[in-house]
């Protein structure tokens, strides 16, 4: 089935533009958009992807589809979904595959019924897009489709893979055997990081990086009055006063001695407006480093610690007030996730045996998701009232939780997984801890960063900027609208010269 979705202009880029430190970035973009909508003409280019809702690519698509066609460039989104399970069933295991998880056995069956798949879907596509029209196909699913559909029709073509792992295994070994002869059918790829390139792509591969929204109920600014009112609805923290709006339908919650959960105002208010906060937000997945980040923390509030390195009065102080914070969804609402609710239980029971008065500066916090909205602002307050940043990750394919950090000047602690290296300079951005899972290197990174206040303001402001120049959607929609330009030039050079491919991509 093939869905044309209907991409609704809630904002324009006025509306960014409108806001103060959005105007440039719109501007910039504004400035090169004619040249590149003049190279695609008169073309529609048409974004593919397998689904509407749910993931990054969805989330992503409507404000750069919006934001193309604003710029003079008709674009569509088109969106294929199989019917048939088992064609899900086998997209779903390449995809863990390209992660470096599963089985690596593609059997002949699952071959031939990808190819089936693909080549109804691609007749069905071809009844949409006229040729010369650019087709972006994203991940894996669509991949044959948009292969297929190549071999018909004369349209410019290119893929982009959002999956990215620095790492080689039997696993991704399978999985880029089975998915090299479509991927190479098309004009161009896109990949997040120049690391998650497979040699056989490097000719023909660009990069783009994942980007914010910065009026998103995440990112978009919270005024003071706002972030207390978010605190306090999300029973964050407390207030004697009376007030106009009640609690979300949800608060967040806080792990409790006895192993309940309760506001995260019990036992105390946890100070997130006054005390040194260290926070790390993520899924609960053993890849983003809770566990030692938990311990690293506990290493630091240690007395022999603070004897050891605390140089003044004043930073023995700091070290003692300061407090973590380790927030993810709440793992009830995550049902098809058994591994996350595995990793919670773990790092609430590493909680449970820290020593009382460490345990008392920890908070394990989980936040609603019934809510986008809702679990949105809370993730925005609780980055706002952060000192630090922290994401511990042991491997990571971009982290934008860390972009949201620093989009909001906070300087971040980070390490050295793939994505976490692209976007934070160590001493620029922050500081990158030499090793994930060491808790005595992160205790030491961490004293360092509470105790050196200027450097912790001048990563801030190369934090924010960073962002601003690299990490916004704006950026995100002229480097597609590069890529096009490209894609199509080149496509028209290899037309002329007569070496289109029309070969059988799966006889390569
Ligand atoms: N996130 C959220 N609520 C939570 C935990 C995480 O909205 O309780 C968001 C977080 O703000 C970020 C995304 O989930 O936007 C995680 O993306 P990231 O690239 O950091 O990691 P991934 O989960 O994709 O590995």
């Amino acid at each position: 089935m093939i869905t044309v979705v209907d991409v609704n202009t809630d904002r324009t880029l006025d509306d960014f533009a409108a806001h103060a430190p959005l105007k440039r970035p719109v501007e910039d973009l504004r400035a090169v958009a004619q040249q590149y909508a003049d190279r695609l003409g008169d073309r529609t280019v048409w974004m593919v992807n397998s689904t509407a809702q749910g993931g990054g690519v969805a989330e992503m698509l409507p404000k750069v589809v919006s934001m193309l066609r604003e710029l003079g460039v008709s674009t569509e989104w088109a969106v294929i979904v199989s019917e048939e399970d088992r064609f899900f069933q086998l997209t779903k295991h390449l995809h863990n595959l390209l992660h470096g998880a599963g089985d690596p056995h593609i059997s002949e069956d699952d071959r031939a019924l990808y190819r089936s798949v693909s080549e109804q879907m691609a007749e069905r596509l071809a009844r949409r897009v006229a040729p010369g029209d650019p087709v972006v196909v994203h991940d894996p699913q669509p991949l044959g489709t948009g292969a297929l559909l190549q071999e018909t029709m004369d349209v410019p073509s290119v893929w982009r893979c959002h999956i990215g792992l620095d790492a080689t295994n039997d696993a991704t070994e399978a999985a880029w055997d089975f998915l090299r002869p479509w991927a190479e059918a098309y004009d161009e790829t896109v990949f997040t990081l120049r690391e998650y390139v497979p040699d056989f792509l490097e000719d023909r591969a660009d990069l783009i990086q994942p980007a914010l929204n910065p009026l998103s109920p995440k990112n978009r600014t919270l005024s003071v009055t706002e972030l207390s009112s978010v605190l306090r609805r999300a029973r964050l923290s407390g207030s004697p006063h009376p007030t106009m709006e009640g609690d979300f339908a949800s608060p967040a919650r806080r792990l409790q001695r006895n192993g309940s959960f309760a506001p995260a105002t019990r036992p105390d208010d946890l100070g997130l407006m006054e005390r040194p906060i260290i926070t790390q937000i993520s899924r609960w997945d053993r890849l983003k480093g809770f566990a030692p980040l938990l311990q690293g923390f506990a290493r630091l509030k240690d007395s022999r610690f603070m004897d050891r390195n605390a140089v003044s009065e004043r930073d023995r102080y700091r070290l003692s007030l300061s407090r973590l914070v380790l927030a993810g969804p709440d793992p009830d609402s995550v049902s098809d996730d058994p591994e996350g609710q595995e990793v919670f239980d773990e790092i609430c029971r590493l909680w449970h045996d820290l020593p009382p008065e460490i345990q008392r500066d920890v908070a394990i916090i989980t936040l609603p998701m019934a809510s986008r909205r809702v679990n949105s602002l809370m993730v925005n307050a609780l980055q706002r009232c952060s000192t630090i940043i922290a994401q511990n990750s042991l491997r990571e394919g971009f982290g934008l939780t860390v972009t949201e950090a620093m989009w909001k000047r906070r300087p971040v602690m980070g390490t050295h997984a793939a994505g976490l290296r692209e976007q934070v300079k160590d001493g620029v951005h922050g500081r990158r801890i030499p090793k994930a899972e060491d808790p005595e290197g992160i205790a030491h990174t961490l004293h360092e960063m509470l105790n050196t206040e200027a450097e912790r303001k001048r990563w801030a402001r190369n934090a924010r900027r960073r962002v601003s120049e690299r990490y916004l959607v704006f950026t995100q929609v002229r480097r597609w609208l590069e890529v096009l330009a490209q894609t199509v030039d080149r496509q028209a050079a290899v037309s002329v010269d007569g070496h289109a491919t029309t070969n059988d991509p799966t006889d390569a």
